[in-house]
């Protein structure tokens, strides 16, 4: 039986996890937890039966702790839930589907509670990369990427990396669909809707990863993370834009090799395989059907219109804060833009503005990490008055 905690149970990620759950008797949901969803919570915790389950407002933990007054089920709320969830002692392994930099503190309380992480929550890796990486290596804890593409290259170099070979990447390519817009220049972007940016033509996900897809932030946000998880440098990480979404992603060897990961896009297989890892195990859905294929297509991301991809580079480039200022900007601009406070292309507007407008920290700690949030989100609202 393995043990696992959920942060963010409600959301796209989370759900999927439990349904994966819901097909293998040998997981067990110890800890869940959620932002406001409180119905889903309800309903999650009466069929799963947590010890803990948490959530964020604490009204809503009041009106939780009444609903579920009839079961022998613990609320808690805010950071220190969290947290409580993150490093429960029952669980092994963390799944973080929470979204947003929220999911720093807990991520990093829990691999100091010796929890393996199967980590969705990209952000984490995006802004305190330095701090997890060590820190899990120290612990002897997994960080057991959920991101589709991560994935992708963690099944590729699975026996290629290890105690016994170190066989040299040259190359990670990391695919991307392109987004609801691929082939629209910036004049045809100018006035899209929340609802067009939201219709993502392949995945099903959580609202703001959508809209990093349509704006290549999400694939700026996963060259920071590739580097972090597979320690492979910027400049040998390259997008290029699938389509289809049947290639996940791939790995150059230094003898020429390239190795890839093909699938139809389920976001189970990658989660299935983070908490089974190294385990396979069998997977309920579509598999694909390779004679009714007209062809793969790869093609170059388009940089010009979507400003993305550069502005993550320039970010890992610089180093120190400027990833989480690039992350935090973009965090906040795409909450606007779903608010329909801004319009689309004010997205990178607000990302540019900030990231010209900080003085760069070196090699930031937590407190520093959450400070420039917090100044990002200041200038945002003081000095662009959004
Ligand atoms: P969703 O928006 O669908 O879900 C987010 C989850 O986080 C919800 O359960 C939400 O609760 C919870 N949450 C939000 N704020 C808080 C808070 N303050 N305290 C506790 N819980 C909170 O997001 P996704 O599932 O799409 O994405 C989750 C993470 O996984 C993101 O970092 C994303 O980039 C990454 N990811 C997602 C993929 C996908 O296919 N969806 C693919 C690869 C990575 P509530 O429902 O109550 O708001």
């Amino acid at each position: 039986m393995k043990n696992i905690a959920i942060i963010g149970s409600t959301g796209s990620i989370g759900t999927q996890t439990l349904e994966i759950v819901r097909e293998n008797k040998d997981l067990n949901v110890v800890a869940i937890s959620a932002g406001s969803n409180v119905e889903l919570l309800e309903k999650q915790a009466r069929e799963f039966q947590p010890d803990i389950v948490g959530i964020w407002d604490e009204d809503k933990a009041k009106q939780l702790r009444v609903a579920l007054s009839d079961v022998n089920i613990r609320v808690v709320s805010g950071m220190e839930g969290l947290v409580e969830i993150a490093t429960c002692h029952q669980s092994e392994v963390l799944v973080t589907a929470i979204v947003g930099m929220i999911g720093i503190r807990p991520t990093i309380e829990a691999i100091k509670a010796g929890k393996d992480i199967a980590l969705a929550n990209k952000e984490t890796l995006v802004t305190a990369g330095h701090i997890i990486m060590p820190l899990a290596k120290e612990k002897g804890v997994k960080i057991l990427p959920v991101d589709s593409e991560h994935s992708a290259i963690f099944q590729c170099i699975h026996g290629e990396c290890s105690n016994d070979v170190d066989n040299e990447i040259s190359r990670l390519l990391i695919t991307a669909s392109g987004g609801p817009f691929r082939g629209r220049n910036t004049e045809q972007l100018k006035d899209v809707t929340v609802e067009d940016a939201l219709k993502h033509p392949n995945w099903a996900m959580g609202r703001k990863i959508t809209i990093d897809s349509a704006t290549l932030v999400n694939k700026g946000l996963e060259v920071i993370e590739a580097k972090w998880l597979f320690g492979v440098e910027p400049e040998n990480i390259e997008v290029v834009v699938q389509p289809q979404s049947i290639i996940h992603s791939m790995v150059e060897f230094e003898d020429g090799s390239v190795k890839a990961q093909l699938g139809t896009p389920d976001m189970k297989l990658p989660i299935q395989y983070a908490l089974y890892y190294p385990e396979r195990r069998y997977l309920k859905g579509d598999r694909l059907d390779f004679t009714k294929m007209s062809g793969i297509i790869i093609d170059t991301p388009d940089t010009d219109t979507f400003l993305g991809l550069n502005f993550a580079y320039e970010a890992i480039k610089t180093g120190g804060s400027m990833p989480t200022v690039f992350n935090a900007a973009n965090e906040r601009a795409v909450a606007l833009f779903l608010d329909k406070k801004i319009r689309f292309l004010q997205i990178y507007d607000i990302i540019r503005s900030c990231m010209e407008a900080h003085q760069v920290i070196d090699c930031p700690n937590l407190e520093e990490i959450l400070s420039v949030e917090q100044w990002v989100y200041n200038y945002i609202e003081d000095v662009l008055e959004l």
